[in-house]
């Protein structure tokens, strides 16, 4: 697929409007040309790619690919954190008056649905998913709407959205169409990649030196053809306000994914050393705290 190259060293923030800087010019995959312009937005921090796939485009990419080898292969992962987010509702349900119902936007081929189902049989949950990507789902018996969110008959005590919002390229018009199908006291829970410290110094200094090579390889290990934007507190916290909720709450984690695995992969790290530069790199970043390059928001509607 040929996206081009936009030229432009300005784009509009699709979160906040403001003017976002061209930042460097990424791949979409390891092997894969340097096609993307990636830009960041001073204002709310936002980092996107430009030309990401329209609705269409998007349901026809992720109707291609094989879904069934992705869910197996990730399917370890997926359990992990999908797990993580039935604990916090748990937690979260001493202070909700009552949860009857739950949509899980993107949800996939339904695992977090079963997982709540599990825990909570008095859940109502559902899902929505993108026209033609519902069937494994809809297999195991859970109900999914196809239709624009904003259109589902229904409101709900939970919404959320694992893994999702950095595959949208409309953040901020999904969040306010969430917005309106959620019950006022109701709440959003968000898991999504974030803007982490190594982005924003590799941001800063990126084009100097010797780290001018790693700013593309860094982001595309980030961003891609499939992961359109990298949120920042302040990005989802101004798409969270315009669609009517206030965040209670904002956590970092490390990641459950492999950023540094990629990474290496691209600075074409011979074999026989990464397991050891991994090793030191995680020993050095992780532990400082500076790779959590991903955020757990909670937000009620008002
Ligand atoms: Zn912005």
């Amino acid at each position: 697929m040929n996206r081009g190259k936009s030229k432009s060293q300005i784009m509009t923030c699709k979160v906040c409007g403001s003017n976002a800087k061209y930042a460097a010019t990424i791949s979409s995959d390891v092997d894969d040309p340097e096609c993307l312009d990636m830009y960041a937005c001073p204002k709310c921090g936002l980092v996107f790619v430009h030309n990401p796939l329209n609705e269409n485009e998007m349901a026809e990419f992720y109707a291609r690919i094989d879904r069934e080898k992705w869910f197996h292969d990730s399917a370890s992962f997926v359990d992990k954190k999908n797990k993580m987010v039935a604990r916090l509702i748990q937690s979260l349900k001493g202070d909700c008056s009552k949860i009857s119902s739950l949509l899980d936007v993107g949800c996939g081929d339904g695992h977090l649905l079963e997982v709540i189902r599990e825990s909570y049989p008095l859940i109502q949950g559902e899902g929505y998913e993108l026209p033609g990507c519902e069937e494994a789902a809809v297999a195991k018996g859970l109900s999914v709407y196809t239709c624009p969110v904003s259109q589902i008959p229904k409101h709900y005590d939970f919404a959320t959205m694992v893994d999702v919002i950095e595959h949208v390229p409309d953040p901020a018009g999904i969040i306010r169409d969430i917005g309106s199908i959620v019950k006022p006291g109701g709440r959003l829970i968000i898991y999504t990649p974030r803007r982490c410290f190594i982005d924003t110094m590799l941001l800063a200094i990126g084009r100097l030196g010797f780290t001018r090579r790693m700013l593309p390889k860094w982001f595309s290990t980030r961003l891609s053809i499939w992961h359109v934007q990298i949120s920042s507190a302040g990005s989802l916290r101004y798409s969270l306000s315009a669609a009517g909720f206030t965040v209670e709450k904002t956590q970092y984690l490390s990641s459950f994914s492999a950023s540094v695995d990629y990474f290496l992969k691209r600075m074409r790290c011979p074999k026989w050393a990464m397991g050891t530069v991994k090793f030191f790199v995680e020993l050095v970043f992780e532990k400082m705290g500076l790779l959590k390059t991903k955020v757990l928001c909670i937000a009620i509607k008002n």
